[in-house]
């Protein structure tokens, strides 16, 4: 993993935007629109080698994150399609679990440079 060293508040802000969405996914409160409504994304204009996840990762997309396993669990167990993924929460305890898990990820990210 590669990090930077320092964080602009407004990376910061952004970053904090996308631990609240994935805290309203977990709680069935809100459903994840990919880039639409993903802080990081639109800080970042859609660059992943910009973005500190992208960065962190070294992919694009949000692979290498928990994210993926998000998407596989609804593609998989819940026969959602890739369009279906992004419309709604099913809100069983491995969507819960897994949104949880890309908290947990992203909130790493800030505390390697600053408090989250
Ligand atoms: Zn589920």
């Amino acid at each position: 993993m590669k990090t930077r060293t320092t964080m602009p508040g407004s990376e910061m802000e952004a970053l904090r935007g996308s631990i609240e969405k994935w805290r309203k996914i977990r709680d069935c409160e809100d459903a994840d629109r990919g880039k639409d409504n993903c802080p990081l994304c639109i800080f970042y204009c859609n660059d992943c080698y910009n973005c500190i996840v992208g960065t962190a990762t070294g992919l694009q997309y949000c692979q290498g994150t928990p994210y993926i396993d998000w998407c596989n669990h609804l593609v998989k167990d819940h026969g959602f399609s890739i369009m279906d993924v992004y419309q709604s929460v099913p809100g069983c305890e491995t969507c819960a679990r897994l949104a949880q898990a890309e908290i947990d990820f992203l909130a790493s990210l800030g505390k390697t440079q600053n408090e989250v």
